[in-house]
């Protein structure tokens, strides 16, 4: 009787869970196929790291991320306990008495012992502290998922103190079992959905952050316009959102005030595929307006601890939007730009040819020269960009390195893949791919992390593989063992602003910092540094956005002030874009900051040889 009754239950609470499981999965298997598998290698350690070992969700946030993690490892070390409970509720085998099953039983009291205490902290947290990232109104949902956790780990515990045939071990088991059949029918449309699909979509996360695949313009690909272009990796993300605003919190537009908020968009996305809005315009379930405001940073991607990625939504959102002649008048300028001179300023290439000359820099030749400087579209046309060059240029002729420039740049593209002219973008890396081909080019040293990221990781999607490392990266290893001309008496206060694409995407973070502290600064880090710095606010074609238009505070403003915080009086930078948009909000702020490029403070420190 009691088995019969089981089965029926079993029945109802499975059916109920995968009926809602397969919902999910036809949603997901009716996209276009965007999982891949690509550097398994890669895949398999970061599943380790950041599922097996929890680093991601621990990293950032030390105490609820181990408790959580608690939770996690609880969850997993149960999964032969209840398997087992369920063969004997059902009838099938009873391996309870088996000795190899009480071991287990034993083993697992140190488990249940932390899930509680991570489930009791973690319910405080929520109902009590309610941080900002998890959302003003405390969700039932969480509430009663973690009373079924705490009540499952109770009784496992009182599985120890009550005699066997007994009502009260009756009751306790049958208890045990419905908390567990009702927590499977709860989880597949709440965010609990995480604990069975994040490991899947940790693996499926690209190893590249902010990965935007080529757009094959032969199938007539025009990137995301509705619901139903999001591909699988993405409905995938949609369900496996755990809502804990990791990405919200992190994100420099919603920490400026803007409307963008990426965790938004991630549960935009959900809803529209549930509601099966799918001929509904992206432009209308995200807004076009937030689709414009993301700088491209990757703090949401990078952050998330369960491998969702924002970016392919919010570019691949673009691309659609371009595509049909609705990008932002701002945008429309600079393409123009881009189109007619190939940079972003829309300069004339003369400029360009009288700053080579009067640099007296030679054109890359591969039997004369080891590596070829990059000088992009700041370096080639900003005045103020030009100084820090120069800067390069002394210090790599100081330590004999032979290098060129190519008689002709375009702009690498990056503006235009960013804000999702993906056409625009691969004429300008065609173009540029041929002639650094044709140069014979084995490495690039650039001072643009952009160039870093476009040339190094765009650039390999059609198949051009080349070596380029940042002026940080390149001269930090030349002047490993040089001294500085000034050392002594009293060191400037300095604080480095991480450029997003040096720091985050390219994980360059101790170079510049080296070269700082051994040429004589004294460092002050600013809050978000390293590979979680806070944007400028310039990427993602934001450099040439109405800023009068935005709501909110200026992004660059937010981040000027958290440099003045540290009380330096020099700031530091690696990036031009970085220059431009920080040196705006120090003007506006009337400041009396400095600001000085790397290689600038590198080259004024450096010692001639003998
Ligand atoms: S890439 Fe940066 S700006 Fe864009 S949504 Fe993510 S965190 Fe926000
Ligand atoms: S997208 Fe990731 S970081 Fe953002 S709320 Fe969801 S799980 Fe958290």
């Amino acid at each position: 009787m009691a088995t019969t009754a089981f089965w029926v239950l079993f029945l109802a609470f499975v059916g109920a869970f995968a009926a809602q499981v397969a919902t999910r999965v036809l949603l997901i298997a009716a996209a276009p196929n965007t999982f891949s598998t690509a550097d398994l290698r890669l895949r398999v350690n970061r599943f380790l790291v950041d599922v097996v070992l929890q680093r991601r969700t621990i990293r950032e946030r030390p105490a609820a991320g181990l408790m959580h993690a608690f939770v996690f490892w609880g969850f997993v070390a149960f999964a032969g306990y209840t398997s087992v409970e369920f063969l004997r509720g059902l009838g099938v085998v009873d391996l309870t008495h088996t000795s190899g099953f009480e071991a287990y039983r034993l083993a697992l009291v140190p488990f249940a012992s932390a899930v509680l205490l991570g489930i009791v902290y973690l319910l405080i947290r929520r109902a009590f502290v309610r941080p900002i990232a998890l959302g003003a109104k405390v969700s039932l949902e969480s509430v009663v998922i973690a009373l079924f956790i705490a009540t499952l780990m109770i009784t496992f515990l009182l599985t120890f103190r009550l005699e066997e045939g007994t009502t009260a071990e009756r009751v306790n088991w049958w208890t045990h079992m419905l908390v567990i059949l009702a927590f499977m029918a709860l989880i597949p449309a709440s965010k609990h959905f995480h604990l069975v699909l994040s490991p899947i979509t940790v693996f499926l996360k690209s190893p590249e952050l902010g990965n935007l695949p080529n757009l094959d313009f032969e199938k007539e690909q025009v990137g995301l316009e509705t619901v139903k272009d999001l591909g699988s990796k993405m409905r995938l993300d949609a369900f496996t959102c755990v809502e804990c605003g990791r990405c919200q919190v992190n994100c420099p537009a919603w920490g400026a005030g803007k409307e963008l908020n990426p965790k938004a968009i991630i549960l935009q996305t959900q809803d529209a595929l549930l509601a099966g809005k799918i001929d509904t315009k992206l432009g209308e379930v995200y807004s076009e307006k937030v689709l414009w405001q993301c700088t491209t940073c990757g703090a949401c991607e990078n952050q998330c601890p369960v491998g969702i990625e924002h970016l392919p939504i919010l570019i691949g959102s673009r691309r659609g939007l371009v595509s049909n002649g609705e990008a932002p008048e701002y945008l429309g300028a600079m393409y123009l730009n881009l189109e007619r001179r190939s940079n972003i300023w829309g300069l004339g290439y003369d400029q360009r040819t009288k700053f080579v000359q009067a640099a007296q820099l030679e054109i890359f030749d591969p039997a004369k020269h080891d590596v070829l400087v990059w000088l992009g579209c700041a370096g080639s046309f900003d005045a103020d960009f030009q100084k820090s060059l120069r800067s390069l240029f002394s210090i790599l002729r100081a330590r004999q390195v032979k290098f060129g420039v190519l008689a002709k740049e375009r702009c690498n593209g990056d503006p235009a893949k960013r804000t999702g002219n993906e056409y625009m973008f691969q004429e300008l890396a065609n173009g540029n791919i041929e002639d650094l081909r044709t140069a014979g080019v084995k490495k690039i040293v650039t001072s643009c992390p952009h160039c870093v990221k476009t040339i190094g990781a765009d650039y390999a999607k059609f198949g051009y593989q080349v070596e380029i490392v940042h002026s940080s990266v390149f001269v930090e290893e030349l002047l490993r063992d040089t001294a500085s001309a000034s050392l002594s008496g009293e060191r400037p206060s300095v604080t480095f602003h991480d450029p997003c694409y040096l720091g985050r995407y390219a994980g360059t973070t101790e170079e510049p910092r080296a070269l700082l502290t051994r040429f004589g600064a004294e460092l002050r880090e600013p809050v978000r540094n390293r590979d979680n710095p806070y944007c400028c606010g310039a990427g993602g074609g934001l450099l040439f956005a109405d800023k009068e238009e935005e709501p909110g505070s200026r992004i660059s403003d937010v981040r000027f002030k958290q440099l003045q915080d540290t009380g330096a009086g020099t700031v530091v930078t690696a990036c031009p874009f970085c220059s431009i948009m920080l040196k705006g909000a120090q003007a506006s702020a009337g400041a009396e900051t400095q600001f000085v490029d790397l290689m600038t403070f590198v080259a004024g420190k450096l010692q001639p040889r003998a």
